[in-house]
Formats: C-alpha cells, sequence, structure tokens
C-alpha cells in the first residue's frame, strides 16, 4: 500500500514563482521517508500540498489510495500534520489543545482523555498538562505539536523542519520518539535540511532542489554514493 503517491505535481505561486515543476515521488506504508534540501527548494510546499493547506496547480496527489481531489476529507483523516510554525492558542491549556483537537476528529472525550495521558506521557509532557501553552519552553511546544497530531492515530505524520532550532539533546529524544512510533507502523514524512536527520532517522530519502526531485533513493544507497 502507497502511503503517498505523488504525480507530476506542479506548484507556482502568482504567476511566476515555480515552487514545484513536476515532482513525482511514492511512500509505502510504514517508510520513514526524509525530503531533504535546501531553503526554498520546495519542501514545505510539498507538505503543505499533502495536508490540503496549499493548492496545487497540477499533477495528482493520494494519500492510502485517497485522492486529494476528489476524497479530500478522508485524505485529510490519514494525517496527523506538524507544522514547523506553532499554531495552538498560548493562551490555552496543554491537554486542552489536545483533548480538543481529538474532538475536531470526532474521537469520543473519553477516549480523548486517555489519548491525552498516553502521548503527553510519552512526550514528557504530562506534568504540564495545566499549564497555558505559553509557558512551555519551545522544545516543549515542538513536543505538544506532535502530541497534537497524533491524537486522531493517524496513519501518516508529516513533520516540517520538527527539529528546526531544538537543541541537541532534545533533538536525539525526539528521534528517539519518531523511531518507535514509525516501529509501531506508522508512516512518517519529514523535510530536513540535515543530511544527519535523514541519515539517522530515515530509510529512504528524497532530495528537492529548485522544484524538482533530483534524488529519490534508499538511505544506504546515497549513502553508498557519497
Ligand atoms: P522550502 O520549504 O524547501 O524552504 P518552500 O516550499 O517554502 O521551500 O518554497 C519554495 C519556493 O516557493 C520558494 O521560492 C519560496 O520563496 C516560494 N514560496 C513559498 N511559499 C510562497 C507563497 N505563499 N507565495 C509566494 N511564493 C512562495
Ligand atoms: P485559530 O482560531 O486560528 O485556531 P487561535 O485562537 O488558536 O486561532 O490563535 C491564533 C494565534 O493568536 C495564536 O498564535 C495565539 O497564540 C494567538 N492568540 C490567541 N488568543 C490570543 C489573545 N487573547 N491575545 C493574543 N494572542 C492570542
Amino acid at each position: 500500500m502507497k502511503a503517498i503517491d505523488i504525480k507530476d505535481l506542479v506548484k507556482t505561486y502568482g504567476t511566476s514563482v515555480k515552487a514545484l515543476k513536476g515532482v513525482s515521488l511514492s511512500v509505502e506504508e510504514g517508510d520513514f521517508y526524509a525530503l531533504l534540501g535546501p531553503n526554498g527548494a520546495g519542501k514545505s510546499t510539498t507538505i503543505g500540498i499533502l495536508s490540503s493547506l496549499v493548492n496545487k496547480t497540477q499533477g495528482q496527489v493520494s494519500i492510502f489510495g485517497y485522492d486529494l481531489d476528489t476524497q479530500k476529507v478522508e485524505a485529510k483523516k490519514q494525517i496527523g500534520l506538524v507544522p514547523q510554525e506553532f499554531n495552538f492558542n498560548q493562551f490555552e491549556k496543554v491537554e486542552q489543545i489536545v483533548v480538543n483537537q481529538a474532538g475536531y476528529y470526532g474521537v469520543p472525550r473519553d477516549q480523548a482523555k486517555l489519548r491525552a495521558k498516553k502521548y503527553l506521557s510519552q512526550l514528557d509532557l504530562w506534568d504540564k498538562r495545566h499549564e497555558p501553552a505559553r509557558n512551555l519552553s519551545g522544545g516543549m511546544k515542538r513536543r505538544l505539536m506532535i502530541a497534537r497530531a497524533l491524537m486522531h492515530e493517524p496513519r501518516l505524520l508529516i513533520l516540517d523542519e520538527p527539529t528546526a532550532g531544538v537543541d541537541i539533546e532534545l533533538r536525539r529524544s525526539m528521534w528517539d520518539f519518531l523511531t518507535e512510533i514509525n516501529r509501531q507502523g506508522i508512516t512518517i514524512i519529514l523535510t530536513t535540511h540535515y543530511l544527519e536527520e535523514a541519515e539517522t532517522l530515515c530509510r529512504n530519502i528524497g532530495i528537492i532542489n529548485r522544484g524538482e526531485l533530483v534524488e529519490d533513493t534508499s538511505m544506504k544507497a546515497l549513502l553508498a554514493k557519497l
């Protein structure tokens, strides 16, 4: 089963900014896939299209077989998104943020409470559950975004530069957590501009530059070439 299937994806912002120039790639269920590339390459645009935040100009995208054009609601249910920017209400409490998120997906409240406990504990945030989000450190906010993305138990987790600005110790613990949930079966795609991050975590890798996929291979094969 393909978790992600992208064919000939084109995105033009306005009339002239060609952010994606015909990208095709697929990610198998269970994979841990890195999209690597320099700033401005088109990584966030790709992630934005996958998560229905950005409209594509041309091409086909499906998520676990659900076409983004015709089965968008189903496609979106498969996805947990961890965007780069903190986009929760800073005045809301940690537990409330994740429980409400589950609510948007129709998860019953008692089940949402259980999941909140599970994911906040796993991400070392359970002690902070009654704190407003603005009291958390940057690293804690980043983990809160991950907990929130998991609350409807998506099959695919999408992370945009998850460890940007995160110190090395926390980065390691986030890596461990992501590796563990991937081992438990969740498919993961992340964007990064650190080769080391891709190398540590990912089985397969796509390298994107100026809106084109210049490499799409296993991490092993890529490292053998370098
Ligand atoms: P990356 O995530 O790899 O840094 P992006 O997908 O953010 O790359 O950007 C790809 C290109 O599209 C860049 O040239 C960027 O300036 C442009 N771009 C991104 N978002 C917008 C937008 N909303 N409007 C216009 N141009 C944009
Ligand atoms: P949305 O309705 O889009 O979910 P939110 O209510 O989550 O928006 O808030 C959007 C942004 O505004 C967040 O970054 C949050 O920190 C900020 N914000 C929310 N409430 C207030 C407030 N009372 N005063 C200042 N900023 C706020």
